[in-house]
């Protein structure tokens, strides 16, 4: 019995490491005795490797970025986001639980920019300005989203590539019929005797009557 025990140990320590990275790579949690002081050099480096400007506008992050944008650097042999070392060097601590851009700028490091903040606050900042990807990104991972919607449709957009009425080669009617057939109808006429006398259903009668179809004919 000693054998799965080990093992379940073995897994559950895995499985505690695993958490322990993951909470540690997205620096969720404030450990207190994370808290590093940047030496003189590790500051003077940081602020070499941004381009420092005036104090209300952002100061970019001069070397690596990660795929979201945001600069990273290294402190003390490890892996951080640089706006997060900003933070770290501005005010003594981590920034906890988030570190915030008020800027929407992901690449500034200008200690004025940033605050902290939770993930929800986060979240609506998104959406106020614009940032969030909610159904921007539906079904179309990594692509970008192909506008063939409303007004955006090639068609909309290119009146003339539409063949309307007669031109049509699959049209039945042509403008005068549809004409007649409103003025008959108006007339009192009905809508199945029209179908019968025009070749057509009688939905399309209906919809022709009611401007769903054929609306550019006058
Ligand atoms: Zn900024």
């Amino acid at each position: 019995m000693s054998a799965p025990r080990a093992s379940l140990n073995w897994r559950r320590g895995a499985k505690l490491n695993h958490a322990t990275n993951m909470i540690e790579s997205e620096s969720l949690v404030a450990d207190k005795s994370n808290h590093v002081k940047p030496t003189e050099y590790e500051i003077e480096r940081f602020w070499r490797y941004t381009d420092v400007r005036g104090p209300n506008e952002c100061w970019n992050w001069k070397k690596a970025k990660n795929k979201w944008g945001y600069g990273v650097c290294t402190l003390r042999s490890k892996y951080q986001r640089a706006h997060r070392v900003a933070f770290l060097i501005k005010n003594g601590n981590w920034p906890f639980p988030l570190c915030l851009h008020s800027c929407d700028n992901t690449s500034c490091v200008n200690p004025a920019h940033l605050r902290e903040g939770t993930n929800a606050e986060n979240s609506r900042d998104k959406v106020i300005r614009g940032r969030s990807n909610a159904g921007k990104k539906h079904h179309f991972w990594g692509k970008k989203r192909p506008e063939m919607s409303g007004d955006l449709h090639p068609f909309h957009r290119n009146p003339n590539l539409t063949l309307k009425g007669s031109k049509h080669p699959m049209a039945i009617l042509d403008e005068d019929k549809v004409r007649d057939i409103r003025i008959l109808r108006q007339n009192g006429e009905s809508i199945k005797s029209l179908s019968q006398a025009f070749g057509v259903k009688e939905c399309s009668i209906e919809n022709i009557v009611k401007r769903k179809s054929w609306k550019h004919v006058l």
